[in-house]
């Protein structure tokens, strides 16, 4: 199965016990300095599968060895091909229930940031202030050049792509192009992994959702925010290596989680007014 599939591939929705989503809605009305911290589990409910779930296939197909894509011909070829079938249908993906609560969870005033492993930008696209998003693994929405720097957008390469050029290569100095993604072999960017560091510090309460906190540095976040004194929720359908120092772990789909939490916080706004 790859993310170009129509339906979203988990049919088996697992749904929190209203006791989990009351205990999660009553720590995010307890804080007032949230860190949200994603991975590819919140957006397999629009579709897109996850790279270490059980349905996890994506990463195979999609993320190439940086060596590869520099000085390989042959392979940028490759990747250029699967991108110009490919990214229409990640462009066609729509944020789910989850991605808006946590937009809303933002209009409430006590998120600091989402800081995201995901490149689907669909966090922005429910309605999350791009400059609270951080993209610790960048977007697949931009483009740039190898060489230089120029930065593209991903429906300007996507035309050039259909209009037949197969190694696209940078106007300014003809050098190759590559997504703005960290591919295998390469580090997280500096400044988008010192701004996560940062918010995990400054964070009271640090959200998990929807990641097999597998992979260093990203899986250190939450370590970080506990032990600069925030509390750490775990949202994940599957355990994970930190469900055992978590405060609370809900293991259940985001969607459902997040919306029946953010809802009651809602509701126990509005009685706390009246
Ligand atoms: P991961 O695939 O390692 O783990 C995802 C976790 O989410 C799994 O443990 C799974 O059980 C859980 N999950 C799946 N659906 C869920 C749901 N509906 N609700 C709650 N939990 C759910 O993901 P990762 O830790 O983010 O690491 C994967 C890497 O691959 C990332 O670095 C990311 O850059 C890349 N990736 C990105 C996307 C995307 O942009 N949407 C998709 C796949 C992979």
């Amino acid at each position: 199965m790859t993310f170009n599939e129509s339906e979203p591939h988990y049919s088996d929705v697992r749904t929190a016990g209203s006791e989990k989503i009351a205990a999660l809605a009553e720590a995010i009305q307890a804080h007032s300095r949230i860190a949200v911290f994603t991975g590819a589990g919140i957006s397999t409910e629009s579709g897109i599968p996850d790279y270490r779930g059980p349905n996890g296939v994506w990463a195979r197909n999609a993320i190439p060895h940086i060596d590869s894509v520099q000085t390989d011909d042959a392979s940028r070829r490759e990747m250029w091909a699967y991108r110009r079938e490919h990214y229409p249908l990640m462009l066609a993906r729509r944020p789910n229930s989850g991605h808006v609560a946590l937009a809303d969870l933002e209009r409430m005033g006590n998120l600091i940031a989402i800081i995201t492993q995901n490149i689907d930008g669909l966090h922005q696209k429910a309605g999350s202030d791009p400059d609270r998003v951080i993209e610790l693994h960048g977007s697949t929405h931009n483009l740039r050049c190898s060489t230089c720097g120029r930065v593209y957008e991903g429906s300007a390469i996507q035309q050039r792509l259909e209009d037949g050029e197969a190694d696209p290569r940078c106007e300014f100095c003809g050098g190759p192009l590559r997504t703005a993604t960290v591919f295998f072999g390469e580090a997280l960017p500096p400044i988008a992994l010192q701004t996560a560091v940062a918010v995990a510090r400054a964070s009271d309460l640090m959200l998990v959702i929807g990641s097999s906190l597998a992979v260093n540095p990203a899986a250190r976040l939450p370590t970080i925010a506990r032990e600069n004194g925030a509390k750490v929720i775990i949202i994940n359908r599957e355990p994970t290596p930190q469900d055992a120092v978590a405060d609370l772990v809900i293991h259940a789909d985001a969607g459902p989680t997040l919306t029946g939490s953010i809802d009651l916080v809602d509701s126990m706004r509005k009685e706390a007014s009246r």
